[in-house]
């Protein structure tokens, strides 16, 4: 009964910060093991320099520092064998090749697109062609035949600040935030912006809407407490305020996600006057300690990504999913590492509840438009004009992506969700993320805290 709805904000009583701060203590040792030691998990392959922005003219957002590129492996030899594979994967012969989307339409015999089918002989995580599954929340072709893409070691790459900004990053942020204007939208303010480049701070104001009745919400709760006479309605959470549950959680997402790269940006941070990478105080302050909702947003992406982790479990342990490295030894540590983190991830109660979404009043109505905007975000990516936070940024919008599609469109007991090696890499690296990011707030509030005693 206690279980962290999306309606909820962290710290109703149910789910608090130190709930999850707590469950992160075990988690992030793991996750980092996982995405730091193993060859399948600290690789990823995509398309990041080849495409065009496809909103508007890029050409002046480009950034020229040192810290923005990214270091890409061409000599064959320096990649992985478990990424080599996959290209001889792609060579016709004793391997049976993935039907293409129009033939598995046409013949109900044969397996749903990304499905592995009685007689596939495919021995690696699902690979298929490039379009999109009606069930992805993702522009899927970063891996696809078309554009070969370039193989990237993301320990060589990591995210950290870059000096990108200016107009540009505003211009991906406003695009992005834009996105949360459903057409449905009950927010009176969407619909005089419209659709395109709604400003941050309009959907920051049309938020801080959201938390008051949040406040409120938990005053209620508080006073609930104290008299159990008062009514308690589970999962209402904000529902007194007009805008609908999916609406709000898609903000949270979007939010988040923002939240946990400023908190990177921060923690690795170049002090340009000693030339160290080191975390700045100032930086976190102004851009996330004052704004509480950020911070709210960013632990919740971290229990909607918890909840899908430990939904996908017992599923990605099955030998339906395989690594690829061709080394029985290597698959079976890839295996245990993740066993750690899934482990850990559903030690907790479930502590997302998504079943609550998509049902009630336009909800059902708003799933299509609900996975549509998230494309459309993973679109506009391509529009980031620094190679390393465009890499970080697509990474991320694809783990959150397969999270949403774990957590929406695949029920416990059914066959293992359909997933690319791509999407695994992305969801595991996107929990690794979010696991610094919770582990970065903890210790900036230690800072925080030191310095206000000796003052
Ligand atoms: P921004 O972070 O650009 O924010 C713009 C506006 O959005 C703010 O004024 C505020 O109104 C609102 N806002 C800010 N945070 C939130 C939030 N969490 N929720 C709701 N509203 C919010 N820079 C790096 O140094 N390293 C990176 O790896 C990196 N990756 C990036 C990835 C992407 C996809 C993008 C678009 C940008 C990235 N940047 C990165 C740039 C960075 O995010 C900032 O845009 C830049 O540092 C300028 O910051 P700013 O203070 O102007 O505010």
């Amino acid at each position: 009964t206690c279980t962290f709805s999306p309606n909820a904000i962290i710290d109703d009583g149910c789910v608090s910060y130190a709930t999850l701060d707590r469950l992160n203590v075990k988690v992030k040792p793991a996750i980092d093991e996982l995405v730091q030691t193993t060859d399948f998990f600290s690789h990823y392959r995509l398309n990041l320099f080849n495409k065009k922005c496809p909103f508007w003219n890029d050409e002046d957002g480009m950034c020229g520092n040192i810290a923005c590129a990214v270091e890409t492996l061409d000599n064959e030899e320096d990649i992985p064998e478990i990424w080599r594979a996959h290209e001889l994967s792609k060579l016709e012969g004793p391997r049976a090749k993935h039907p293409g989307k129009q033939e598995q339409r046409q013949n109900p015999e044969r397996p749903l697109q990304g499905e592995l089918g009685e007689d596939v002989g495919e021995s690696c995580v699902v690979e298929y062609d490039d379009e999109c599954d009606d069930r992805d929340y993702c522009v899927w072709d970063d891996e696809g035949a078309t554009s070969k893409g370039d193989y990237i070691s993301l320990l060589r790459n990591p995210e950290r600040f870059t000096g990108y900004g200016g107009q540009s990053a505003k211009q991906v942020w406003d695009a992005i935030y834009s996105e949360n204007c459903f057409k449905k939208s009950s927010f009176p303010k969407s619909a005089d912006l419209g659709v395109s480049h709604r400003p941050t701070e309009a959907a920051a104001l049309d938020f801080k809407q959201v938390l008051d009745t949040a406040g409120r919400q938990a005053q209620l709760e508080q006073q609930r407490q104290s008299n159990p006479n008062i009514p308690f309605v589970a999962n209402t959470g904000y529902e007194v305020d007009d805008e609908c549950l999916e609406k709000r959680v898609f903000y949270r997402v979007v939010s988040g996600m923002h939240a946990s790269i400023s908190v990177h940006l921060c923690w690795d941070f170049l002090n340009q006057s000693t030339g160290e990478w080191q975390p700045n105080l100032d930086c976190y302050e102004s851009r996330l300690h004052k704004f509480p909702d950020r911070i709210s947003n960013l632990y919740f992406n971290y229990a909607l990504v918890t909840r899908a982790i430990a939904k996908l479990g017992p599923y990605v342990l099955s030998p339906q999913y395989t690594f690829c490295t061709g080394d029985p030894l290597q698959d079976q540590e890839t295996r245990d590492k993740i066993a750690a983190v899934t482990k850990h991830a559903a030690s907790v109660p479930q502590i997302f509840d998504e079943s609550v979404m998509f049902v009630n009043g336009e909800g059902p109505s708003l799933k299509e438009d609900f996975r549509n905007r998230f494309r459309n975000i993973s679109r506009v990516m391509d529009c980031v004009g620094c190679d390393k936070c465009r890499l970080w940024g697509k990474i991320q919008t694809s783990g959150y992506g397969t999270a949403l599609k774990i957590l929406f469109e695949f029920n416990e007991g059914q066959k293992p969700p359909p997933l690319k090696r791509t999407e695994l890499v992305a969801l595991f690296n996107t929990y690794a993320r979010l696991s610094s990011s919770v582990a970065a707030v903890g210790r900036f509030r230690a800072m925080i805290d030191m310095r206000d005693k000796m003052a």
